[in-house]
């Protein structure tokens, strides 16, 4: 899946939740996250955000978001 990092954090743009053809992505405590089993690794929403936050699970910056992702996303 995908993986929303701390560069999130505090950024107002929503581009990302716009363009997800599966609307996996869910508020955490200051931060999007995704759903790391709704995500279908489609990659669309990567180059829509300002930030740069959103990264695929392959790329060294997200392992230590991964879980975060998952806690965020899945406890309500
Ligand atoms: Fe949604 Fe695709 Fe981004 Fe996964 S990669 S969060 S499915 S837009």
């Amino acid at each position: 899946p995908y993986v929303v990092t701390e560069l999130c954090i505090k950024c107002k743009y929503m581009d990302c939740v716009e363009v997800c053809p599966v609307d996996c992505f869910y508020e955490g405590e200051n931060m999007l996250v995704i759903h790391p089993d709704e995500c279908i690794d489609c990659g669309v929403c990567e180059p829509e955000c300002p930030a740069e936050a959103i990264v695929p699970d392959t790329d060294p910056k997200a392992e230590p978001w991964l879980e975060l992702n998952r806690e965020y996303s899945t406890n309500w």
